[in-house]
């Protein structure tokens, strides 16, 4: 791994460290109730796979078995409470990012890629699965703003766990929901959308989750 990175992934683990929680409150009962505990999405996440290229048929086991998980944390608590909780340099938030918790959120359970034409609460992924050169060999994969295919790299995909690909394939569709973050390993980099929600996906992937409904 290379020095950035692995900076990168040291900030980046403060930066998800989950906040203490508070105890969870009764079942709503009236409009009495803070207005973070009352955003409750109407109906669960959807991810239905496009284009799948490159991958052999184990492989593509693997991949169902990160895209399952991945929408099972969108469709968690503990993802829902995490990213409303999120917070950037003292502040609610993230970095290059100045929409706040909620409003983000809501943009990740719209799911509006940009290659698509409806905000329609499901994750449309297109994806491809590349023997990278050797230049690129530390690359885990990418996309790029004029394509509607997530691109990863075999030699990362064929050592990673199923919550691992779930946190890559979730960082590069984040950026086409039009999350961004800087190119270089910068210290806030770990704070941007991509990164802090995509290993938050990770993260909470390897653990027990709670349905929002
Ligand atoms: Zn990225």
């Amino acid at each position: 791994m290379r020095i950035g990175n692995w900076i990168s992934r040291l900030f980046h683990r403060r930066a998800v460290e989950p906040a203490p929680r508070t105890p969870t409150a009764p079942a709503p009962t009236g409009p009495a109730r803070p207005p973070v505990d009352t955003f409750e999405p109407s109906a669960p996440m959807k991810l239905s796979l496009g284009k799948v290229t490159g991958y052999s048929g184990t492989e593509q086991q693997k991949l169902a078995q990160a895209t399952t998980l991945m929408v099972a944390v969108l469709n968690s608590r503990e993802f829902r409470d995490e990213v409303l909780g999120a917070r950037f340099q003292g502040q609610p938030g993230f970095a290059d990012e100045a929409r706040s918790p909620r409003e983000i959120y809501a943009a990740i359970r719209a799911a509006k890629e940009n290659y698509t034409d409806a905000a329609d609460g499901e994750v449309d992924l297109n994806v491809s699965l590349e023997d990278f050169s050797w230049f690129q060999r530390h690359t885990v994969g990418y996309t790029t703003p004029e394509s509607d295919t997530l691109t990863t790299n075999r030699r990362f995909f064929g050592s990673f766990t199923p919550a691992e690909v779930a946190g890559h394939l979730s960082h590069e569709w984040l950026h086409k929901l039009g999350f961004e973050h800087d190119f270089a390993a910068t210290a806030d980099r770990p704070y941007s959308v991509p990164y802090a929600v995509g290993e938050l996906i990770e993260r909470l992937a390897k653990g027990p989750l709670t349905p929002l409904s």
